[in-house]
């Protein structure tokens, strides 16, 4: 099955979002190993008693290299490979003989004290991280020591659980530990081993559906994750509904690549929209609390709970090539995430909440750390990894087709047709204003298909090639119906191709592009082929649809808006929707910032949600309105809940 692939070599990552992600690369990824020493020393010494150890130890460097390798490709700092590359040899250094790449003292390893009655612990699944991350690190790199320090880790976990017939749900928390089901899948897509294959159909075929005592419920269950999505079950309503699983879940989308047995893609579908649907909150994040409850207005969401269902979301986008998917990603990565990064730019939060204020994970979740580790908490780990996840869905390839789903200043590197030079460089302002340039450079001298994500939330979306009309030779204003020439299913997401009346390629035109869509442009580009893209910026909304609340979330664009509750502005403070409708941007601290009047007449400044929580004062995104309104058009079968307007 021939799913997107990314290709990427570097963003070049420009503009505010780029300062604000190199800003944390800079003070947060390179600093790691000097403010985080002892962060391997409960790999180097798994026998020392006294380095203190939660259960999920072993994922802290995996989840920190998994990060780094993104982070690399945003803007391929010498320093950021300089950090990657300690950790590859780091964790090579600190393996075990037997390719052992945990914490864990010899006799509790694996299932071993969960079969002596205790609660077990998380071995797999930190090994998963650190293989992943080791393996993602080669990928971007080519460092090869990377990959067999994974792939001996890799082994080792083969011949125990699998050559040893043992279950890896064996170890307890198997929602955690069925991770590692994915590493298989893609070793075997790395080294066509078919050990691996087996190993991964294995897991998603019998250890899902192994059952296991469940810490939360105290309860014997299993995940059952592949029969509840066959039958049609939302994600919260499975066997084990945490967030760790959504890693396992990406299993299916490598055993679909692999094999294209249609119940994979299937049960991907039908997780993701349920997640979508049920448990997707207003700023992107996903969940309440730390898992799936199937309530999206839920009490805020863990970041690692985002970054789990940003990684699941990128895998579900290549295989579905849905730009739905990419719309959802963009809503995660600009609210949620970012939401998730404290001023200063270093420090992560564990709780991202609608309406509230962030701490950092450093203090919230300090039990986590140890004596010279002291920043590493899940959250904090983790959180690196959810800002860089636009690396891995900004520009997805397809041979001779690209898929640009990520719109801000940048300047994308990737190849097409196996080995062209490609790049498109966006010159913008994005998301404080709709205009985007975007040029385009190629050596390519053969057709390449670019395909436009045009986002749901974009109404009015125009797409002009070169300035538009030259020489008043084509007009295509709704595809179908324009002009002369070859237009092909404009409108609705198919190719394009405008020929003059002899025949030759037409350098000029403009579409209208239909929200949710691709929006194909096939054509051989010329050196200096520029496309000029301008979304409807208008402001959206979410009306909450719970009890008797009379409740909004206001969008402009992707950024979800709020207020801080400071300054004399009570949390419940009431505003006029047309009020929103009219705003107008000006200046201030965040990436957006607007002014429109509450019902009691004062002025509030509504930023994007990032900014208005980062310094840690109460902020609210689902904001009160006149209950007497009525209003926004809602039509859920057709576009997203967040799309309203
Ligand atoms: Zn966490």
């Amino acid at each position: 099955m021939n799913a997107l692939q990314n290709h990427l070599k570097n963003m070049h990552l420009g503009g505010a979002v780029g300062n604000i992600l190199t800003q944390n690369e800079k003070n947060w990824v390179q600093k790691v190993l000097t403010d985080d020493p002892g962060l391997f020393d409960g790999f180097a010494n798994p026998e020392d008693d006294s380095i203190f150890k939660t259960m999920w130890h072993g994922e802290f460097p995996g989840k920190l290299l998994t990060g780094i390798a993104q982070s690399y490709l945003l803007n391929n700092d010498p320093e950021t490979k300089l950090t990657g590359d300690a950790f590859a040899e780091k964790l090579k250094a600190v393996q075990q003989p037997d390719g052992y790449l945990g914490p864990w003292k010899t006799d509790v390893r694996y299932e071993a004290d969960a079969a002596a009655g205790s609660l077990g612990k998380w071995d797999t699944w930190g090994q998963y991280h650190c293989i992943y991350g080791l393996y993602r690190w080669y990928q971007v790199t080519g460092n090869r020591s990377a990959f067999e320090t994974a792939k001996r880790a890799l082994d080792n976990i083969y011949d125990h659980f699998i050559d040893g017939g043992i279950s890896i749900a064996a170890q307890n928390w198997a929602e955690c530990n069925l991770a590692i089901g994915h590493a298989f899948a893609l070793f075997y897509e790395e080294t066509g081993d078919n050990r691996y294959l087996d190993a991964a159909k294995r897991i998603v075929d019998n250890d899902w559906n192994d059952e296991y005592p469940d810490f939360y419920s105290k309860k014997t269950l299993c995940c059952g994750w592949l029969n509840a999505a066959l039958e049609g079950r939302a994600y919260y309503e499975s066997g084990q509904p945490r967030w760790e699983g959504l890693y396992a879940l990406e299993t299916l989308a490598s055993l679909y690549r692999i094999t294209g047995e249609t119940k994979y893609f299937q049960a991907l579908e039908s997780l993701w929209n349920g997640m979508c649907k049920n448990d997707r909150h207003n700023t992107g994040s996903f969940g309440t609390g730390e898992g799936a409850t199937g309530d999206p207005y839920g009490a805020g969401s863990e970041t690692c709970n985002t970054v789990a269902w940003m990684a699941f979301s990128t895998e579900y986008l290549k295989i579905s090539r849905d730009p739905r998917v990419a719309d959802e990603l963009e809503l995660s990565f600009f609210n949620a995430a970012l939401g998730s990064l404290l001023e200063g730019e270093r420090n992560f939060t564990y709780m991202n909440d609608s309406d509230g204020s962030r701490e950092p994970a450093l203090k919230v979740l300090e039990p986590h750390s140890y004596k010279g580790a002291r920043d590493m908490s899940c959250c904090q780990a983790n959180g690196n990894r959810g800002l860089s996840q636009i690396a891995e869905w900004a520009l997805l390839s397809d041979n001779d087709s690209l898929y640009l789903n990520y719109y801000g200043a940048c300047e994308l590197e990737t190849t097409v047709r196996g080995g062209y030079k490609m790049t498109i460089k966006q010159t913008t302002d994005y998301p404080r204003s709709g205009a985007i340039k975007i040029s385009i450079s190629t050596d390519c001298p053969e057709e390449v298909t670019l395909f436009f994500r045009i986002p749901s939330w974009s109404d009015n979306t125009l797409l002009t090639l070169n300035g538009g009309l030259n020489g008043g030779q084509v007009t295509v204003l709704d595809g179908l119906n324009g002009g002369q020439g070859t237009v092909l299913d404009g409108l609705n997401g198919g190719q394009v191709t405008v020929l003059d009346a002899n025949g030759d390629q037409v350098n000029g035109w403009q579409v209208k592009a239909a929200p949710g869509s691709y929006y194909v442009v096939k054509r051989v580009w010329n050196r200096d082929d520029e496309i000029d893209l301008t979304l409807d910026m208008s402001p959206h909304f979410w009306i909450m649809d719970k009890g008797n609340t009379s409740k909004l979330s206001v969008y402009y664009g992707p950024l979800l808006l709020a207020f801080r509750a400071v300054n004399s502005i009570n949390k419940s403070t009431r505003f006029d929707i047309e009020e929103f409708r009219g705003m107008v941007c000006r200046d201030g601290d965040g990436l957006v910032n607007f002014t429109a009047p509450s019902i009691t007449g004062k002025d509030v400044i509504l930023t994007d949600y990032y900014t208005a929580g980062k310094s840690g004062d109460a902020y609210v995104s689902w904001v009160n309105f006149k209950s007497d309104e009525l209003i926004v058009h809602s039509d859920k079968s057709e576009c997203p809940i967040w799309c309203d307007r």
